[in-house]
């Protein structure tokens, strides 16, 4: 089927209510676009599952604080609907600002909690503006099988939690990071990064990846772990360090002393490129 571009609501709605209708079922892929092979993987996951697969594309504004990169944020609908197509989409739903906020918004979802440390402490409205627009979309789209990158971890958390709390019909499967040959996880602001930024961004994995290989080593003491990684990052001169943090994975809290599913995350400044990656990691029960 060719890909068909929407940009209204109501028309997102007709082309979707015959389908599910038949007894269809609709994978649902949302984006804010400048895609990579990253947001390929999840519309190719969702291709594999559902008979309606569907990318939204919208970069919203609520999710942006107002000294972020809003208006710089990188753009290419066309590249983007050659690599939807390519990818084995079958709807764009690409609204405008006013098509999704025709008027200010009033309404917002808050998650706590899963929303406060990590990003939501360096980011305070970060989370609300994604939960509200990932609900939004939601409505839009109806039941669906949605498909998120663990690339943005807390953010799938987030996701889930919102979905669990406020029964929406929407089953949410994370999928795992795509990365560059050396370990840079692809992201849309790698765009933002020079040469020379772009060389040094991999060492986000290197110390994860070294965080890891602690915890396997039997590292128990969160502390010891956050100081191996964020070490390796402060040696990067070009590299501004955010936070480098082992969580639970389900609950976001630090166990101390380590156990269960974990999960390493990692935030930094290269230039004008805020970047942000995350690894798991597992202490066993007779540990
Ligand atoms: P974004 O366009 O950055 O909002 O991302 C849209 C979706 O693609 C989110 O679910 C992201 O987690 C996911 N995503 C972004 N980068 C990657 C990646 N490198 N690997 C897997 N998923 C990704």
């Amino acid at each position: 089927m060719p890909l068909t571009t929407v940009g209204r609501i109501a028309e997102l709605r007709t082309h979707l209510d015959p389908p599910r209708g038949r007894g269809e079922t609709v994978g649902f892929v949302p984006t804010m676009g400048y895609l990579h092979d990253g947001h390929a993987s999840l519309i190719r996951a969702a291709r594999a599952h559902h008979d309606v697969v569907v990318t939204s594309i919208f970069v919203n504004p609520l999710q942006f604080a107002p000294d972020e990169d809003l208006d710089a944020y990188p753009r290419d609908l066309t590249g983007d609907l050659a690599l939807a197509e390519a990818s084995g989409c079958d709807l764009v739903f690409a609204p405008s600002t006013a098509e999704m906020y025709p008027e200010p918004i009033l309404t917002t979802v808050t998650v706590r909690e899963v929303s406060a440390p990590l990003e939501g402490r360096t980011r305070p409205t970060h989370f609300d503006g994604v939960a509200t627009v990932v609900a939004k979309l939601f409505s839009i789209v109806g039941p669906c099988t949605a498909y998120f990158g663990e690339k943005d971890f807390q953010q799938l958390a987030v996701v889930r939690r919102m979905v669990e709390d406020l029964s929406i019909p929407v089953t949410v499967i994370g999928c795992p990071t795509v990365r560059e040959a050396d370990g840079l996880a692809m992201s849309s602001r790698n765009a933002y990064l020079s040469a020379e930024e772009r060389a040094a961004a991999p060492v986000l994995h290197q110390a994860l990846q070294a965080g890891r290989a602690a915890i396997d080593a039997g590292e128990r003491d969160p502390a010891a772990v956050r100081a191996v990684m964020a070490a390796l990052i402060e040696a990067v001169p070009l590299a501004e360090l955010d936070y480098a943090e082992v969580v639970d994975a389900a609950t976001f809290a630090v166990p101390d002393p380590l156990r269960g599913t974990l999960r390493l995350l990692v935030a930094a400044r290269f230039g004008g490129a805020r970047l942000i990656d995350n690894v798991g990691a597992t202490v066993g029960a007779t540990d």
